[in-house]
């Protein structure tokens, strides 16, 4: 047997921790077979090695290491030498990484095709799991030879499938098993679950969401609220920023519920803000809907996968997310939803469907509906196995290890990325560094992070804004075989996902970026 060890970070941002941490006891990591290439676990320098980091931020750590090596902080050693502390750096070979030649933008003249690309885009649209081809081809077969008896043979029985992988996805999001339903899209889930938990009454008929939630989410919310015959603008309590700020403060987020929460009905927030990064605080905000009586929800389509969650014990009462962002199960892969237990006999669907009926009698087709408790009788159909299988595919390399673990070289990943970004292109840098700037040389350009500084208040997303023209920067990017993700008018997003990036990625991103914003700066 193999033992691992993971640095982890803990506490506040006054207080981080870097600790060592042993992870003797999930040792699910990749076994080499003749399916999947054996796993590099040439053994890193060791425990001790990182234990004098105990203690420090990423930006330490990064400066801690380079001195150690005797080279600059900007050097490529730096990050090949934390990817060899890297744990879980094996879980990289879980997943099919495009090379830079496919990728449609690359101009093979400024890039070797051969290379990996700098897959940094994982926050809209995950790698493919590498045995999900191979479990598509099972069901294929099993199709092709068996016909209707696959609905209850082999492996992965069609009929039930799903079953045999919620117990993986609910791991993930910190749920019980029954808590969890894997079916439909996301915006599909997020209305049934809106049609049984948002009940207006003329006294409480408001939703409070964010001002700039994701499209879909603003559009279901929307269509709820019409649906009850109540009035958007009266009904739609949004969450804007303070002016000049970004993101919401906390602290704003309760106060409002705490002055309104009497005339709210249902909170529906994201829980990793889609265009910001910002993670907000779950716990809090449940417990300060539920002081006021709300119901309290959340979207979970860029959170999941990518942070810590306790849906459970947070009391969360409902939630929703996909599965294709940092979950990998493909575009338009098999959606999720969850109810807490203690809703379990009290919600009942709006809209029934026969998948909704117990398992043991579903098929005596007596009309007679006998619904299964929690989210469970929210099923409608039968589950499409093809989405089935890149999904279980996907969540056996979670299940390889734990969201603490992801989470804690999340926390250092992302943090590196930052601090690399700061050392480049802070607006400060100028005065610090170029004693003697260039009269006709134009200013570099600046990036100022979006995104929370704080790594308890974001997960492995930076969304940068750039003080040069966004598409031009982003363009040259992509002739480079970097992924990554614009929204306009002005910001980048860029997700190093500690399941499959590694240091050198985010360092090779670091010099990719240099070359491109001094092309877009030439242009
Ligand atoms: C990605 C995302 C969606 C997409 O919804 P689909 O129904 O899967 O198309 C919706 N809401 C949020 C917050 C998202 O991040």
């Amino acid at each position: 047997m193999w033992s691992f060890h993971v640095f982890v970070l803990f506490g506040t941002q006054k207080h981080r921790t870097l600790n060592y941490y042993n992870f003797h006891n999930h040792t699910n990591l990749p076994k080499p077979d003749s399916e999947n290439p054996s796993p590099d676990l040439t053994p890193p320098l060791g425990p001790s090695a990182m234990h004098r980091f105990a203690g420090l931020s990423p930006g330490a750590v990064v400066e801690e290491v380079a001195a150690s090596l005797g080279c600059g902080v900007t050097a490529a050693a730096v990050a090949e030498f934390l990817d060899e502390q890297d744990e879980l750096r094996c879980l990289r070979g879980q997943f099919l990484l495009p090379k830079v030649a496919d990728l449609p933008p690359s101009d093979l003249s400024l890039v070797d095709g051969e290379e990996d690309c700098v897959y940094m885009v994982g926050n809209s649209l995950g790698l493919q799991p590498r045995n999900t081809q191979r479990y598509l081809q099972e069901e294929l077969d099993k199709w092709a030879k068996t016909g209707v008896h696959g609905h209850t043979e082999g492996s992965r029985p069609w009929a039930w499938a799903e079953n045999n992988i919620e117990e993986l996805m609910a791991n993930i999001v910190g749920a019980e098993e029954e808590e969890v339903a894997l079916m439909n899209g996301l915006t599909v889930n997020l209305h049934l679950l809106m049609l049984s938990f948002y009940q207006p009454t003329t006294e409480r008929h408001k939703i409070l969401l964010e001002d700039k939630a994701f499209p879909s989410d603003h559009y279901a919310a929307e269509s709820q609220v019409v649906l009850r015959g109540f009035d958007p603008q009266q009904s739609l309590l949004l969450l804007k920023p303070r002016q000049g700020e970004d993101t919401l403060r906390t602290e704003d987020i309760l106060s409002v519920l705490e002055e309104e929460g009497d005339s709210v009905a249902v909170v529906m927030l994201s829980g990793v803000q889609y265009y910001t990064g910002q993670l907000f605080d779950i716990p809090a905000i449940t417990a300060a809907g539920h002081r006021k009586g709300c119901l309290v929800g959340f979207d979970l389509a860029h959170a999941a996968g990518n942070v810590e969650l306790r849906l459970h014990d947070w009391g969360v009462d409902f939630a929703c997310w996909c599965s294709y962002k940092y979950i990998n199960s493909g575009a338009g892969g098999l959606a999720a939803a969850f109810i807490h237990q203690k809703h379990k006999h009290s919600i009942k669907p709006a809209l029934m469907g026969w998948w909704g009926h117990r398992l043991e009698t579903r098929f005596s087709m007596s009309n007679e509906m006998d619904l299964q408790p929690g989210v469970n009788g929210f099923r409608l159909s039968n589950q499409p196995i093809l989405l089935v299988c890149p999904l279980q595919a996907s969540l056996e390399v979670f299940n390889m290890t734990n969201m603490q673990a992801l989470r804690s070289k999340s926390v250092l990943l992302t943090g590196y990325l930052e601090y690399l970004i700061q050392h480049y292109y802070s607006p400060d840098r100028d005065q610090d560094q170029d004693q003697d700037p260039d009269p006709d040389r134009p200013p570099r350009p600046h990036v100022r992070i979006l995104t929370p500084r704080d790594p308890k208040q974001r997960g492995c997303q930076l969304s940068l804004c750039f003080s040069v023209p966004i598409k031009r920067v982003f363009q040259e990017l992509e002739r480079r075989g970097v992924a990554c993700d614009m929204r306009e008018p002005s910001v980048l997003r860029v997700a190093p996902v500690p399941l499959y990036n590694s240091f050198t990625d985010v360092h090779r991103f670091i010099q990719r970026l240099e070359a491109a914003l001094s092309a877009a700066a030439d242009q």
